[in-house]
């Protein structure tokens, strides 16, 4: 799960990370009182959206800048009425951009220096690992490119924590010596804590600014967490902004299904992960590309195949539909009373293809048979994955 810059900042106040104050806002008129109580000439008007690159973004009405500098309130309601309601594209949204429906207004920094910070759960270490750099405020893909030498990475082992040493030596890969050693140790040890407390995977901090009043804070911040330990954390779980993911993953998890949006045009039903990535895969080898992942489970009822087609559909990629069932503690003629109530239910405006395999196979083949919908029956995995790319074809 991803957060806004806005939120990131409240908890990063919580845990004691330095950061310039400011506040949220979903109207011009807001962003004017905002920037108001901040009571300062030196003000910053920012782009709320789940992607980085804003400052260098440009919104679909022509605007140039996610991320604006100005010195007045009346200023600070000019840019936000530019900004809310239009789409902002940046290098990491994609062309269809984002829909900019909130800005933060906070006070702007004079900058010294920008660096770069960010923690991320590294699976090959098996432990959180802080990476720093000098060179910051910039794509940190192309420091890795062209300056890997500038990159400096270091391995928390998880059950000692982030210790003081260690954090000193972070500052001194950082260059922050004499009276901004303090101050650098206790935000790398504040956002430390609040990755691990948070069950963050990854936290990005960049810019990490040295002010000209030297001072150390985070001016922007980039937060995504583990989506299984949100349970634990109801707070953060509050922060998560629907109108940011994809509509159709929202809709799968409200019945319990597990469904990624991809970009080709045959839609799979499998239950499983595993199978579903085998299923992909084969798709592809046959020359077609899935237009999603969509794992109904181990258990799943009629209801939720019931939804789970209608997702697949009301997708207009879809140009074709493949079941991949096995049937273990789920039975097969389940399943396909399951597929053939949907059908029903939802009329089916693209070929379907249904390859079902295991427990009550026979009994659910017949049931396919008799119902007399336009179901393309398949024999095994690689021939169903012909027939639907094929169908899709067509
Ligand atoms: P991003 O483009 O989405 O990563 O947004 P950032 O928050 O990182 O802003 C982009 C750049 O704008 C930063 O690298 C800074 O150079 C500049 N910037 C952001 N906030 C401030 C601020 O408060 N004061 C000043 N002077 N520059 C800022
Ligand atoms: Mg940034």
């Amino acid at each position: 799960m991803n957060i806004h810059e806005y939120q990131a900042k409240e908890l990063m106040t919580k845990f004691g990370v330095a950061n310039p104050p400011g506040g949220v806002a979903a109207t011009a008129e807001e962003a004017v009182q905002v920037a108001r109580s901040l009571n300062t000439k030196d003000l910053v008007v920012k782009a709320q959206i789940h992607a980085g690159g804003r400052g260098k973004g440009t919104f679909t009405n022509g605007f140039k800048g996610g991320v604006k500098l100005c010195t007045t309130p009346e200023e600070v309601g000019e840019l936000a009425g530019k900004m809310l309601g239009q789409t902002l594209v940046t290098a990491q949204t994609g062309e269809a951009g984002k829909l900019v429906s909130k800005v933060l207004v906070a006070q702007s920094k004079d900058i010294a220096r920008e660096l770069y910070f960010a923690i991320v759960l590294d699976r090959e270490a098996q432990a959180p690992v802080v990476i720093v750099s000098q060179r910051g405020g910039v794509n940190i893909e192309e420091v890795a490119e062209h300056h890997p030498e500038d990159i400096m990475r270091l391995r928390i082992d998880p059950a000692l924590g982030m210790q003081p040493y260690e954090a000193r030596k972070l500052a001194e890969a950082l260059d922050l010596k004499g009276d901004l050693l303090k101050p650098a140790v206790k935000i790398m040890s504040a956002l430390y804590t609040c990755f691990i407390e948070t069950d963050c995977s990854l936290v990005e901090v960049n810019p990490l600014v040295v002010t000209k009043g030297n001072e150390v804070m985070a001016l922007d911040a980039k937060f995504n967490f583990d989506d299984n330990a949100m349970f634990r954390h109801p707070d953060i779980l509050a922060y998560r902004d629907i109108t940011e993911e994809d509509a159709r993953e929202v809709e799968a998890s409200k019945f319990g299904l597990n469904y990624i949006g991809l970009d080709g045009n045959i839609a799979c039903l499998v239950n499983g992960a595993g199978l579903a990535m085998g299923t992909m895969d084969i798709i592809q080898y046959a020359g077609g590309k899935p237009a999603n992942f969509l794992d109904v489970g181990g258990g799943a009822n009629e209801q939720q195949v019931t939804e789970a087609f209608k997702i697949l559909v009301s997708d207009k990629n879809v140009k074709a539909i493949l079941v991949n069932i096995f049937g273990g503690i789920m039975k097969c003629d389940t399943i396909a009373q399951g597929i053939i109530n949907a059908v029903k239910a939802v009329s089916l405006p693209v070929p379907l293809v249904v390859r079902l395999e295991g427990t009550n196979v026979a009994a659910g083949k017949k049931l396919l048979e008799e119902s007399n919908l336009p179901i393309i029956a398949a024999d095994d995995l690689a021939d169903a994955a012909k027939k639907v790319v094929a169908a899709a074809k067509k």
